[in-house]
């Protein structure tokens, strides 16, 4: 087996079978990670008691002791979920230095899998963009071209995994963050249905919109990672009673009389050529394996950007407010040579704290809350917002998933687009009226464009359908022309 190309399951399994200890696979990802990350920055912290904790995981072994479906499988974690006594920032200075005393759920349910946590992977600061530059850490690069952006925010998770400095990597979406980075890098990801998973200890960016989810290299990685994060936890009252499936077991590539839609107004145009021809062919391998195309219309979707950057910052300016600098992380100085009152140190705190695009979003969405402007911004998107998802949910009585673009463009250069914040949020386009209307959504990779960096397929069913998303994509990899395709670092 390849340890470096091999998938998550791959690796347990082969730990479990003691054909190699979870010690060695995690030095082989350590020296990866320590060769490679320089040119990447996918890391903002290594966690250095990897391999003990590996140890341990062979010692269980040794022992016959039970050991989960991901036993000693090397794993990175979104700077955004609390890891107990590991640095958790956020990307941001705020939170340079905080050490959280407790795991997120999500953390928790893939420690007792059995995954060895290799470290922290980089963002945009406080998941706040599409391309991993707001990062107070530095930006990171894409490995199929240095020169070129993983995509945001979860672009170190997507970076590391395409380089494979890690088996597996979850990641966050808010308006994309999971689905784009995902496609620009080459590698599956889902943003579960809201509610599958819980938010408990992620640091929380729009709290109605975030959601957990695998940046992983296959579906059935995907499935099995799925089905160990997903479910009810009462320390998050908005996660759902419903049943978890066992995801991995019922995928099936099968998609002869499934109903395809394609969103009208998603294919209207300003596509580059390469996506345009990427999802024409997954239309068409579909068609040939059995499924019926047909189109859907969603004719909200035209307003979803701007309802979503209302909608998303007035929860920023809420949820941010908790960072003053009393309770935890950056502290401005006080007293003789620093803010004369508590105003002023709250201030202080802030303005050093925050980078210039949490800053900007802070500023909207206090504006859109504030007592003049509710109502006409916060409570007109909210409104149409639940009007948009009235809208998908008729689409979906007409089929079984959509298939449309991740993204207008395949990954873009670094620092072509930071300084036009508008360029940067009109990116989201096909992203983010997936949250706003709370379904589960995934990117899958099938193209590659001329100048050989990947584009992925996104794939959108009804609530709490991630199997038939799944099985869908499933079919798409088995047909995929580009599984063979890896990154010159590999
Ligand atoms: N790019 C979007 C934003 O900047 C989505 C980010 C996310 O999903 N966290 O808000």
């Amino acid at each position: 087996m390849d340890l470096t190309t091999a998938s998550m399951l791959e690796i347990a399994d082969a730990v479990r079978q003691k054909k190699v200890s979870a010690k060695e696979v995690a030095s082989h990802y350590m020296n990866r990670i320590k060769t490679l990350d320089p040119k990447l920055n996918s890391f903002i912290t290594v966690n250095d008691k990897a391999l003990d904790e590996a140890t341990l995981i062979d010692q269980k072994i040794a022992k016959g002791e039970e050991v989960g479906i991901f036993a000693g499988v090397p794993f990175g974690i979104k700077d955004m979920f609390c890891t107990k006594g590991l640095k958790t920032t956020a990307a941001s200075k705020i939170l340079g230095n905080f050490v959280p005393p407790y795991d997120a759920t999500v953390v928790a349910r893939l420690k007792k899998a059995g995954i060895v946590v290799m470290g922290k992977l980089n963002l945009d600061e406080f998941a706040m963009g599409s391309s991993n530059e707001t990062s107070a850490f530095g930006g990171v690069k894409n490995p199929w071209n240095l020169d070129h952006v993983p995509g945001g925010s979860s672009g170190g998770s997507a970076a590391a995994q395409a380089a494979r400095l890690v088996a597996g990597t979850v990641g966050t979406d808010t308006g994309g963050s999971i689905r784009q980075p995902a496609s620009f890098c080459g590698i599956v990801g889902v943003k579960p249905t809201y509610g599958r998973v819980s938010r408990y200890g992620i640091v929380s960016y729009a709290s109605s919109l975030d959601q957990a989810g695998p940046m992983v290299s296959t579906v059935r990685d995907a499935a099995a990672s799925l089905t160990v994060m997903s479910g009810r936890d009462e320390r998050d009252a908005t996660t759902s009673e419903k049943d978890v499936p066992d995801f991995n077991k019922n995928l099936n590539s099968n998609v002869k009389g499934m109903k395809i839609g394609i969103l009208k107004e998603y294919m209207a145009g300003g596509l580059d050529p390469d996506v345009q021809k990427t999802v024409e062919k997954s239309i068409e391998t579909l068609k040939q394996a059995g499924a019926e195309i047909v189109e859907v219309s969603v004719p909200l979707t035209e307003h979803a950007v701007p309802i979503y950057y209302l909608i998303a910052t007035s929860e920023a300016s809420s949820n941010l407010a908790r960072y003053d600098g009393v309770k935890y992380g950056y502290r401005a100085d006080y007293g003789a040579h620093g803010a004369e009152d508590l105003d002023a140190f709250y201030s202080k705190t802030r303005g050093e704290g925050f980078g210039k695009e949490v800053k900007r979003r802070i500023m909207l969405g206090t504006y859109c809350l504030s007592s003049g402007y509710y109502d006409a911004y916060y409570s007109k998107s909210c409104q149409v917002r639940g009007l948009l998802k009235n809208q998908f949910d008729d689409a979906f009585k007409k089929c079984d998933v959509i298939l449309s673009p991740v993204s207008t463009h395949p990954a873009f250069k670094a620092g072509e687009r930071i300084s036009d914040p508008l360029a940067m949020y009109l990116n989201d386009i096909y992203t983010v009226s997936t949250n706003l209307a709370g379904l589960p959504g995934m990117s899958v990779p099938f193209g590659m464009s001329s100048s050989k960096l990947p584009i992925g397929v996104q794939i959108t069913a009804g609530h709490f359908e991630e199997q038939k998303m799944l099985n869908v994509a499933l079919a798409l990899e088995e047909a995929s022309s580009v599984k063979g395709e890896k990154p010159h670092v590999i």
